[in-house]
């Protein structure tokens, strides 16, 4: 199962046996009539693992540029994630039927609950991952995880039901490293996902990052990339333009020595350097 699916990009062999693809795309406010566009010069390039949602309206720009480029669809990792208003089990089986149905496939290479909810709900996600581990066990998803899960929200997927989660899908980026939910991950078996993992671009304009870009000849956001890359998080950077997704694809013929790691490392603001919602209080429910 370890097998890579791309040379360019290494895998990275999860909890349930199965292989991700560490560098992906990421579609998130790519709007849905430019989707496909930008997924086909993702997969051109060399990417073969994307990351899409069903909140983000455009899994079917996603499919469309899979079954257009002519690349065998178990030569690209799919991921896609439950929406925050679907749930209750029997809502969450439509809507991943939907989602099947718009990637135009049978199965989905990994399915997250995109968030939460712990003040929706009741704070039941438990019956909500155990709706996920249905569609493990008949195989329409061949892994499933959670996304932007805390450490009691996993402790309590642990202690009530039987499947690790194969990855949790965080902000995380050098401004906000996560390192608590990171470190709980590590210890029991869950792969870590940094989602923003240039910050959106709030880091690239920073003094340290750039005397490292400019002294290796790389651009910022190739050396967080790398360091991303080197601390063994799955990363899938979003850009809409052609020349960005080609330099964030070029991560693997440089390294950052030990210091210039330590250098990011030290960037890190805790709590006051994440940008996106607390997952503690978060609740936003599409209409
Ligand atoms: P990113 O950190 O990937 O940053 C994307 C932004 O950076 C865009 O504005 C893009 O501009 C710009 N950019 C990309 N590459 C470069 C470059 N080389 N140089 C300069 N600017 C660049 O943010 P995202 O929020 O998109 O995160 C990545 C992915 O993570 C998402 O697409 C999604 O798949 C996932 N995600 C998951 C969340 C969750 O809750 N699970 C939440 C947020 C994201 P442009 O497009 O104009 O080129």
């Amino acid at each position: 199962m370890t097998t890579p699916l791309s040379d360019a990009v290494p895998t990275i062999e999860l909890n349930d046996g199965r292989a991700i693809p560490q560098l992906g795309f990421g579609v998130f406010q790519i709007p849905p009539n430019e989707t496909e566009r930008a997924a086909a010069v993702a997969l051109e390039t060399g990417y073969r693992h994307i990351d899409t949602a069903e909140m983000y309206g455009n899994e079917k720009g996603v499919g469309d540029a899979v079954r257009a480029s002519g690349i065998d669809r178990a030569d690209v990792f799919i991921t896609s994630k439950l929406n925050n208003g679907f749930h209750e089990p029997e809502v969450a089986r439509k809507a991943f039927a939907k989602t099947l149905d718009e990637l135009g496939s049978d199965y989905v290479d990994l399915f997250l609950i995109h968030w939460p909810l712990p003040t929706l709900y009741g704070g039941d996600f438990v019956s909500t991952w155990r709706t996920l581990e249905e569609f493990k066990a008949d195989g329409r998803a061949r892994s499933i995880g959670v996304s932007n899960f805390q450490i009691d929200h996993l402790e309590r997927l642990a202690a009530e039901t039987e499947t690790v989660p194969a990855v949790n899908q965080i902000e995380l980026h050098p401004y906000f490293q996560n390192a608590d939910v990171v470190a709980y991950g590590r210890a029991n078996g869950i792969h870590t996902e940094a989602w923003a993992p240039i910050a959106q671009g709030k880091v690239l304009g920073d003094r340290a990052l750039k005397e490292i870009a400019e002294r290796l000849g790389k651009s910022v956001a190739q050396v967080v990339l790398r360091w991303h890359i080197q601390r063994g998080n799955i990363v899938f950077p979003k850009s809409v333009t052609p020349a960005r997704i080609k330099e964030n694809f070029a991560l693997f013929d440089f390294e950052l020595e030990p210091g210039d790691a330590e250098k990011i490392d030290a960037l890190d603001k805790g709590e006051a350097g994440r940008d996106g919602p607390n997952p503690d209080v978060f609740a936003y429910v599409p209409a």
